[in-house]
């Protein structure tokens, strides 16, 4: 075939397929449309998952009768002029391609009218053929009309997912949307079924809850940070509440919901070692920055975006998240300050035998003994909030199977797991000795050579300098044989061989994992060959050193592998369980 000119239909078709692809694509677009118009008001109603109709009706400002057939042409907008402005765009669109897109693979139908206007505007599309522009009676505003989406590319509508599915990528779309803009009221209808309605008051917390339900909503944990021209805020599920996978996971920069992997990265890092391996968080999460931090130009569907400086914005996510889920505290629940009684308590003397103690995260981690005697610390106590308790007061009572601690607390009872607990404190140690490169190794009296197989070996040869900053000396011996010269103390009396094959297990379960995961993991992996198993007896000074450790903790609920460390039985549910309360 001769080379030749696409026809403008095709070129469009083809462009289209790049924005378009599903339904749930076109309400995004028609969506976007509305809010950056100044809407207050965006409904939406649908029939047949959006296969059938895609109506969009806003109260934005409108387009002018003489720029419809503008408005529905490509590379027609109102939101660019200049190249230069693409770094500093502010509107949700820009590339002037949504209207035409849509117009191309459906009907279409565009009724508007200016706020300034006397009367309104529509113009009908048909597989890119328009139509003339009409004059009508409408209210301000934009009512946008979209049937029989790929009426005219039967392949398309073959790659369509059930009507379970689609359905649900508009209710999860515009959901995420009405939760971005909370002062905007959203309405959502297929058919005559409204399935989601907002009141446009700035509650976000309501929208969330009919986003994941009441029970969920309750339980998101608010985000609130700030540093220079970053600003991040919305929700995140506790340590407690995951899914099998990162579908929950939302992020809007600067209004625009973006996939993003830094971003994605950022937030698990934030929650690694909190969760279980494969276990993923709920999150809705607004990052703003100032328009020139961030190119949105990356991706057609606007899906993507890159930042200038995405260290920085990694770094700054990853610790406001960290920070939102340390400042929680879901294991004690009544504050000290009831359990004591205030300062009444502060001057009590101080019960024989009696052992509490407290960790004071908020003050850098290290236990402080709570003695009531003094007075003082009584009323330190009562004045923290209590969500900055990360742990419990705890009471030893003893050791159970020679693998539980049994301890007693402000509510009842609490069973803690010797083994997760050990692994815990071996594992902030660690981290905190490799942090400050300050992790005491010891030489082998004679350096063991070790084999690995080729992939094991090629990924340990990547990973020999962060080996190295975990005190063991190795280096290559040839074909995939390496030699062990010196191991970090931690490790004094393990075979070489066997501790090194231990360590390299681990370099196999991520593809492109972030180096300090990578750490992280190492370190895991060395205190689960370290910590002390089930099954060992603890003598009573063990027992307690384990507890204050682990109240020493930054994060003492669960192990470095997401495990949780304690369970808590509470007295309410002992008293159930007892028959004192609740059933008769
Ligand atoms: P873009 O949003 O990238 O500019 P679109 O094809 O989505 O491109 O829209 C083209 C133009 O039509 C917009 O720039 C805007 O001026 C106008 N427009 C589209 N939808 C609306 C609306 N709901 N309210 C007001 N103006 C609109
Ligand atoms: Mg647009």
């Amino acid at each position: 075939m001769p080379i030749r000119l696409l026809s403008s239909e095709v070129a469009s078709q083809i462009a289209a397929g790049e924005v378009i692809e599903r339904p749930a694509s076109v309400v995004k677009e028609l969506a976007e449309n509305s809010l950056d118009a100044g809407a207050r008001t965006l409904t939406i109603s649908i029939a047949e998952a959006g296969r059938g109709l895609i109506e969009t009706a806003d109260d934005g400002r409108g387009i002018p009768a003489a720029e419809m057939e503008l408005a529905v042409s490509r590379h027609a907008t109102s939101k660019l002029a200049r190249a230069e402005d693409l770094f500093h765009i502010s509107t949700l669109g820009f590339r002037g391609e949504a209207l035409a897109s849509i117009g191309s693979v459906s009907r279409m139908t565009v009724t508007s009218r200016a706020a300034g206007a006397d009367s309104g505007a529509r113009l009908r599309v048909e597989g890119g053929i328009s139509g003339k522009v009409e004059k009508v009676g409408a209210p301000i505003g934009t009512v946008v009309r979209v049937e029989d989406l790929f009426y005219n590319v039967p392949a398309r509508l073959k790659f369509l997912k059930t009507d379970v599915t689609e359905r649900r990528a508009i209710d999860h779309l515009v959901t995420r949307y009405a939760l971005a803009y909370p002062y905007v009221r959203f309405k959502l209808a297929d058919g005559n079924n409204v399935t989601l309605q907002t009141a446009g008051d700035g509650d976000r917390r309501a929208i969330l809850a009919a986003l994941f339900g009441v029970e969920t909503a309750k339980q998101m944990l608010e985000v609130l940070a700030e540093e220079e021209d970053l600003q991040l805020s919305g929700f995140i599920s506790p340590t407690s509440l995951t899914r099998s996978n990162r579908k929950e996971i939302t992020f809007f920069i600067n209004g625009r919901w973006v996939q993003d992997t830094a971003l994605n990265a950022a937030l698990m890092q934030a929650y690694h070692t909190l969760l279980m391996v494969g276990r993923y968080p709920l999150t809705t999460l607004f990052l703003n920055l100032a328009p020139e931090e961030v190119d949105v130009n990356v991706h057609p569907a606007k899906a993507e975006v890159r930042f200038k400086n995405q260290d920085r914005v990694f770094s700054f996510v990853q610790r406001a998240v960290r920070r939102a889920l340390l400042a929680y505290a879901p294991v004690p629940s009544i504050p000290p300050a009831t359990l004591w009684g205030g300062a009444a308590r502060s001057s009590a003397p101080r019960e024989v035998g009696l052992d509490w103690t407290m960790a004071s995260q908020a003050e850098g981690g290290e236990p402080s003994a709570v003695d009531s005697a003094s007075g003082q610390a009584g009323s330190s106590v009562v004045d923290r909030p209590p969500s900055t308790f990360n742990f419990p007061l705890l009471r030893l009572i003893g050791q159970v199977g020679a693998a539980y601690l049994i301890a007693e607390g402000p509510d009842g009872l609490y069973l803690i797991d010797q083994h997760a607990a050990h692994e815990r404190v071996l594992f902030e140690k660690l981290m905190a000795q490799y942090n400050m490169k300050n992790i005491p190794s010891q030489a082998l009296l004679s350096p063991a050579v070790v084999h690995l197989p080729p992939a094991q070996a090629k990924l340990l040869e990547e990973q020999l300098g962060t080996l190295q900053g975990f005190g063991f000396d190795v280096e290559s011996f040839g074909a995939n044989a390496f030699q062990v010269r010196a191991m970090p103390d931690l490790f004094r009396g393990s075979d070489p061989s066997a501790a090194l094959r231990a360590l390299v297990e681990d370099f196999e379960e991520d593809e492109a994992p972030l180096q300090s995961v990578v750490e992280a993991r190492l370190a895991g992996r060395v205190c689960k060959r370290l910590a002390v198993k089930a099954g060992r007896a603890l003598t009573l000074e063990e027992q307690r050193a384990l507890l204050t450790d682990l109240e020493a903790c930054e994060s003492p609920r669960t192990c470095p592998h997401g495990r949780p460390t304690m369970i808590h039985l509470s007295v309410d549910m002992l008293e159930r369980q007892f028959g004192r309360k609740g059933a008769r």
